[in-house]
């Protein structure tokens, strides 16, 4: 496994609050083709250093770049909010899912040593805990990402199969238990009809609220802090 670590961005430590993932991986996109794969290495560095300054600037005012990781079409594993840290990634868990862009558009398909990364990133987690689970962007909210070129791939579990290089035993995409997105979603209700289900069904709805509350109160607090940052840089310029 490759991973550059943000340091070797030049990038200080995350100004990210703490968090403990423990549910699964999330796929996300660029929206936009990147075409990554045609084009050297490098351009991949620039492409991560890029997302970051937009996630940063004037249009979304995060603290950081918003994804956990980015898995790049050479293979590369790239770090960045990086372990432990909320992310601004898929409002409903960023908390509670860590996140992977793949740094790509509609008209692309990953390369196998593109999948190979995500599955070695997602090895690697779960042997810190991570629990199995795969799911995309889309899952959590109306949007594009990841894109219906990868959005089979979740489906398919593609994503989910142990990396070529290792020798472990295969490892289920599967939850154990219903997960609040699926109860909402629906996918369960009909199998579990009765007074138990309803129960169910009403405390992952609840719970599920409050997560997308703390993500929320997150995303202000970052927006907060990103602005108080450069208030100070303006104050700072303004006594000199
Ligand atoms: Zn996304
Ligand atoms: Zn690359």
């Amino acid at each position: 496994m490759q991973i550059v670590k943000r340091s070797e961005f030049g990038w200080g430590a995350t100004g990210a609050s703490s968090a403990k993932p423990t549910r699964g991986l999330v796929i996300h996109y660029d929206g936009s083709n990147q075409r990554l794969e045609n084009k050297p290495h490098g351009a991949c560095v620039v492409y991560w250093k890029n997302t970051r300054s937009f996630h940063r600037g004037p249009s979304r005012q995060w603290v950081d770049i918003g994804y956990s990781f980015g898995c790049c079409p050479h293979g590369v594993i790239f770090e960045g909010r990086g372990e432990g840290r909320a992310q601004a990634a898929q409002p409903g868990g960023n908390t509670t899912w860590y996140s992977v862009t793949l740094m790509s558009g509609p008209d692309e398909t990953p390369t196998e040593a593109q999948i190979e990364a995500v599955r070695e990133l997602r090895a690697y987690l779960m042997g810190k805990g991570l629990g199995a689970a795969v799911k995309g962007h889309r899952d959590f909210y109306s949007t594009s990402c990841p894109g219906d070129r990868l959005y089979r791939l979740v489906r398919d579990g593609t994503f989910a199969k142990p990396p070529k290089g290792s020798k472990t035993t295969p490892i289920s995409s599967e939850e154990g238990d219903v997960s609040a997105q699926d109860v909402i979603h629906g996918k369960h209700i009909v199998m579990n009809k009765g007074e138990d289900a309803e129960k169910k069904v009403s405390l992952a709805a609840f719970l599920q609220e409050i997560e997308t509350e703390q993500d929320q109160t997150q995303e202000r607090l970052d927006r907060i802090e990103a602005k108080l940052d450069s208030l100070l840089v303006k104050l700072d310029d303004a006594s000199k």
